[in-house]
């Protein structure tokens, strides 16, 4: 088993997962920025190490302090969380080199799916279905022509290295296509550094439909159901929920074979997601895999009752899965918001400062994912996302009415957030019925300001 874990991360998911390693009696190593000095997660470690300046270059992707530090502590493991260096296969080949356990998948595996036309090549030989487009990258712009006439517009370009709802450009018609291609691919080299694209069929008002997965080391791999994230702005995900309210039994024991199908092929190790769209007429197309833990992981713990940070942990100290698809059971309905620094009537703008007062809303039903305390200052240099609040309910009707009356209690002082964005979102008629897709904030939001 694994003593003693490094975190290379910050924030609530670092919070989260030194939680579970207490639980499990093993030791942690923070390690922070100097902006983070006062962090939470420096805080709750067993011991801590600074690697460097604010910058995320010089700290939380530097990898040669994070394994100094490793290395210095005497961890035996490192979990990366999730953005930073989660999906960096070389700093997963680095962690095996030094012989430091990577928790997640191995390095091939990353640098596979993390090529995404790589990735969908994979599918396609799977027999997975994906979006109708390219059988690899697009090497000029001739070559996008004649695949989007064939496809048919419109079409959405996509960047190999992309990641975080970046690096995509949706094209109506073939006269925006060359620019498109130029501009996007441009965008992409000084983004990921590398311009590489790839193009599928644009689907228009998808669902965005994605199964949790779990693989250990001797080739067992199960889905723990999925997970509805179609609530999202500008290709970046706001709510999420699970079980999705738009899919039969049916189409979630489909979706659920073929993400599991997609995992055997993999040979997918530790933990991962398998992301789908689903059109207007239900058919649901691959569009990546992520190989690590991912924001919306509590909705999935909370319906099945399976803590996923402690079986990361558990599957990356060689332990077999102890329970089968079948031993999974799905009970109730979880909702997550996302709170983030933000001010939602200046364009999103994030922002930065001391938090002057704060009250979490708790009571049954709620869970609270966060790294903030009263007078923290959050730094203005790292994500904005400052809490996720969960509602846990017997079904849809009930979780919801739980993360309405949370988001009517929590209190936020001294900076923007988008709270009362949320707020108003939940309580669209179109969230209560769970009528929605990809595209409803972007269409409603002058009604939701
Ligand atoms: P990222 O890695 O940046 O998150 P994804 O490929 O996972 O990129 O896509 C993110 C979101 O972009 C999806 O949830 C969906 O809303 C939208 N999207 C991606 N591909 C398509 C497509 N072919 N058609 C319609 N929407 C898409």
């Amino acid at each position: 088993m694994i003593n003693k874990v490094l975190v290379a991360n910050r924030g609530e998911i670092a919070v989260r997962i030194m939680r579970a390693c207490r639980e499990m009696g093993i030791e942690t190593v923070a390690v922070y920025s100097i902006a983070d000095k006062d962090a939470l997660h420096v805080k709750l470690a067993d011991e801590a190490v600074c690697i460097g300046k604010a910058q995320p270059k010089d700290s939380y992707l530097n990898i040669e302090s994070i394994i100094t530090a490793a290395v210095l502590t005497g961890a035996d493991a490192i979990h990366p969380g999730f953005g930073f260096l989660s999906e960096n296969a070389k700093f997963a080949r680095i962690c095996r080199e030094c012989n430091i356990k990577f928790i997640g998948p191995s390095p091939e595996m990353i640098e596979a799916m993390g090529d995404k036309a790589r990735a969908r090549q994979m599918m396609i030989e799977a027999e997975v279905p994906v979006v109708p487009g390219s059988d690899g990258i697009i090497e000029k712009v001739s070559e996008a022509k004649g695949l989007a006439r064939e496809v048919g517009y419109p079409v959405i370009l996509k960047a190999v290295a992309g990641g975080g709802g970046r690096g995509m450009r949706i094209v109506w018609q073939e006269e925006e296509l060359e620019k498109a291609f130029n501009t996007a691919s441009n965008e992409a080299l000084s983004a990921f550094g590398d311009g590489s694209m790839y193009l599928e069929k644009y689907i228009v008002e998808p669902r965005h439909i994605e199964f949790q997965i779990l693989g250990d080391a001797y080739g067992n791999v199960v889905h723990l159901g999925e997970r509805d994230c179609s609530m999202q702005r500008r290709h970046q995900k706001v709510i999420e929920e699970a079980p999705s309210p738009c899919i039969s039994e049916e189409l979630r024991e489909e979706m659920g074979k073929a993400a599991i199908k997609a995992a055997k092929a993999a040979e997918y190790e530790n933990a991962g997601t398998i992301e789908f769209i689903l059109d207007k007429d239900k058919n649901f197309y691959f569009i990546e895999m992520n190989t690590r833990i991912q924001v919306e992981h509590p909705v999935t713990e909370m319906i099945t009752g399976i803590d996923l940070i402690k079986e990361q942990l558990r599957i990356a100290s060689g332990k077999k899965l102890s329970f089968t698809s079948e031993d999974i059971q799905i009970k109730g309905h979880a909702i997550e918001c996302r709170i983030n620094a933000e001010n939602p009537a200046m364009n999103f703008r994030p922002c930065a400062g001391k938090i002057t007062e704060l009250h979490l809303p708790g009571g049954r039903g709620v869970r609270v994912d966060t790294a903030i305390y009263p007078g923290y200052n959050v730094p203005p240099t790292y994500d904005s996302m400052l809490a996720k609040i969960i509602a846990y309910g017997d079904n849809r009707e009930e979780a919801l009415s739980i993360m309405r009356r949370a988001l009517a209690e929590i209190v936020v002082e001294g900076i923007d957030t988008n709270i009362e964005f949320q707020y108003d979102l939940i309580h669209t008629k179109e969230f209560d019925k769970g009528h929605f897709d990809t595209s409803f904030i972007e269409k409603n939001l002058e009604v939701i300001l």
